[in-house]
């Protein structure tokens, strides 16, 4: 833990997220960001060589990792395809789905979903869902003994950039422009309030995405294009006030990181996990997942009875 503790630097997480702010702002450039980018890159670098000491984590995010990362970008066709919004969001989910996608969903592009400093021109976002493995996760924390949860996760985030990289080569295809953007890396997409757009799920107190069918047991990447869509809505199907009655992820998680009140963050009173609590038990464990295998919405077969308490079935 110390490794990860004496990397901290002097600013805090917290402040760098806009912890403890009530006027709105755009996100900043943070941990997943390149590291000259950012305040804490030292704590990145030191967080992801801890991780590649693991020969299995390392293969899976390794460049050639089983089943790849997906394909090169191809160049955009010379004629745009002709259709209606309603018809090419038709066929990108379908194409989505068929291609290693599990959900999918669409939003308007907004400020909101671009970090401080960057900017999209594409004015649509499709956001792209792939589900994790109950099995492996129910092992987090990871270890070096027994390293499933994390390969579980490094697996899946290939297996994300695979399907966002070939819908975003689909619809070059199309003749229309298009550029995919694969995780667990950041850039100018801030995908979580762009999935929440997109109907993908709610924000659990945890600080990850509730999705109605797979709970917090996902990954997502995403495709930002030109091509004439139809945005979905947020899905709101009672997370918020399920939050305010349950404490599983805060009882287990184990450096107490979990607050079980909404605070202000950059304008707006949300769920937040705090930061400099959470990253030195995450790098030590090879990237953690207790808080996301312990919410009961994860576990399979369980979000159908939940929904159905909920009245939302
Ligand atoms: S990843 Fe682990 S340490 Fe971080 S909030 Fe979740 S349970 Fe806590
Ligand atoms: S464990 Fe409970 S409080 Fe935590 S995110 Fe899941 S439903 Fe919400």
């Amino acid at each position: 833990m110390a490794l990860f503790t004496d990397a901290m630097p002097a600013v805090s997480g917290n402040t760098v997220n806009g912890l403890g702010e009530k006027t709105p702002r755009p996100a900043s450039p943070f941990f997943w960001h390149p590291p000259e980018k950012q305040t804490h890159g030292e704590l990145q670098k030191i967080v992801t060589d801890y991780q590649h000491r693991s020969p299995e984590v390392s293969t899976h995010f390794s460049p050639n990792a089983p089943g790849g990362r997906g394909p090169k970008p191809i160049f955009q066709a010379e004629h745009a395809a002709t259709g209606t919004a309603q018809s090419f969001t038709a066929l990108i989910k379908s194409f989505a789905l068929d291609n290693e996608a599990d959900l999918v969903g669409v939003a308007r592009m907004s400020p909101e979903f671009v970090y401080d400093g960057y900017t999209i021109e594409h004015p649509w976002v499709i956001l792209v869902g792939v589900s994790m493995e109950y099995e492996a996760l129910s092992q987090a924390p990871p270890s070096f003994d027994n390293p499933a949860a994390a390969v579980e996760v490094a697996k899946e985030y290939n297996r994300a950039s695979r399907a966002c990289r070939k819908l975003s080569n689909h619809i070059l295809s199309k003749g229309y422009s298009a550029k995919a953007w694969p995780g667990p890396y950041a850039s100018a997409l801030n995908m979580l309030p762009a999935a929440i757009a997109a109907g993908l799920g709610e924000l659990g107190k945890h600080g990850s995405l509730i999705n109605r069918k797979l709970g917090s047991r996902f990954r997502l990447s995403a495709v930002t294009t030109d091509m004439p869509l139809l945005a979905d809505s947020p899905d709101n199907f009672g997370i918020d006030d399920y939050c305010s009655r349950c404490q599983a992820c805060t009882n287990a998680c184990p450096p107490a990181a979990i607050a079980n009140d909404k605070q202000w963050v950059r304008g707006i009173e949300k769920w937040y996990v705090d930061f400099d609590k959470c990253i030195p038990y995450f790098g030590e464990t090879l990237g953690c997942a207790v808080c996301i295998v312990t919410c009961p919405w994860s576990r399979p077969g369980v979000a159908d009875k939940l929904l159905d308490k909920l009245g939302q079935t």
